[in-house]
């Protein structure tokens, strides 16, 4: 098996690939309601374009896919890129970040196509309150999605909450909660900086040290020793729950020097940073010829490219322009 290092010595093994930037809800955070001008469809890769990036990058070292969006359940078709990718050489764990909305519908079919486990985003347990943050009244399918998915045997079945200030930092330990009921890894997601017009600001960010302590109220939070498949969370379950609980704290705790990702977004650039503008196309190259040593060159490219680490905090920083929903999360 090939590595990939970049210019830090980091290895390079997890490709995210957003696969549309639609979505079925408009997140206050991420979306705007109106005015988005979205990705044309003829700019969009392909399940073909995808599936042969994927196959070519696998073969050099990336072993970890994970699809997004926008939503990706509302791409046509997107059990058989499940499929296509599980039955790629090479990958070795594959799964999907989702809003759950659809989650009811495909969740079957998704297993049945390769996919083993699943991320689901979920910011707030109140169904008004889901309402507002999201600007769409669908917390119940959101929920029978969640069930779904624990039916369907899909290990872990995580769920991604954004704690942000004043808008669901009330809730922490009602998602805590959850783990002792349900087999549900609960991770708490600091609020970042991505998207011009995301209401970002350094006081809605909610601290995770501020969390822990809050959810410690519950019981004693044991520390699970960490795992190739943990990324940059740090894992810990409250004492007699069947779930865990997990931190991504990419602000509060600076999580750079173990970054192994790349990313590719729905009209085909490869970012080499959430927080970096710098994105390097590699459409031209499929679309030109799809000559896989091309490809090899774009992906040695973007290693060499990849920044040391955000500037976040740091005075030089510029939010980046593409909203979360157009890059994947
Ligand atoms: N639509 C899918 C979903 O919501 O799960 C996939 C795409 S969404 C952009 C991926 C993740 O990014 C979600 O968990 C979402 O909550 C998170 N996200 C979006 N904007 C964010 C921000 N500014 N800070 C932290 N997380 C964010
Ligand atoms: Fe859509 Fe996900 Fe962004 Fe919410 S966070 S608007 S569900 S892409």
């Amino acid at each position: 098996m090939k590595m990939l290092l970049d210019s830090y010595y980091r290895e390079i093994n997890y490709l995210r690939i957003s696969i549309t930037d639609r979505c079925n809800l408009r997140c206050r955070y991420c979306m705007p309601e109106e005015g988005v001008k979205l990705i044309e469809h003829k700019e969009l890769l392909t399940y073909e374009e995808i599936l042969k990036v994927v196959e070519v990058f696998a073969r050099n070292g990336i072993s970890k896919v994970r699809l997004t969006g926008g939503e990706p359940l509302v791409r046509r078709g997107v059990v058989d890129l499940i499929r296509g990718i599980a039955n790629t050489k090479g990958i070795k764990d594959l799964s999907l970040t989702t809003n759950g909305v659809l989650l009811k519908e495909y969740a079957a079919d998704l297993v049945r196509a390769g996919l083993r486990r699943i991320n689901i985003s979920l910011d707030t347990l109140r169904p008004d309150r889901f309402a507002y943050i999201t600007r769409r009244d669908r917390f119940k399918e959101v929920w029978e999605g969640i069930e779904e998915a624990m039916r369907c045997r899909l290990r872990p079945v995580k769920i991604n909450v954004v704690v942000i200030k004043g808008f669901n930092d009330d809730e922490v330990k009602d998602f805590a909660r959850l783990s002792f009921t349900y087999p549900l890894h609960v991770r708490f997601i600091e609020f970042m900086p991505v998207g011009e017009d995301n209401g970002w600001d350094n006081e809605r960010v909610v601290p995770h040290s501020h969390v822990m302590e809050e959810i410690g109220e519950l019981g004693e939070m044991i520390p699970i020793r960490p795992q190739d498949n943990d990324g940059p969370a740090k894992r810990y379950y409250l004492r007699g729950a069947k779930g865990e609980i997990g931190f991504i704290s990419p602000i509060s705790s600076h999580f750079c020097a173990l970054c192994n990702r790349l990313r590719l977004t729905p009209d085909g650039k490869i970012r080499t940073c959430l927080f970096s503008d710098e994105e390097i196309d590699i459409k031209g190259a499929l679309r030109d010829s799809m000559d896989d040593v091309k490809l090899v060159e774009v992906l040695h490219q973007a290693l060499r490219a990849k920044p040391e680490g955000h500037r976040i905090g740091d005075l030089r920083f510029k939010k980046c322009q593409r909203g979360m929903y157009a890059i994947g999360g």
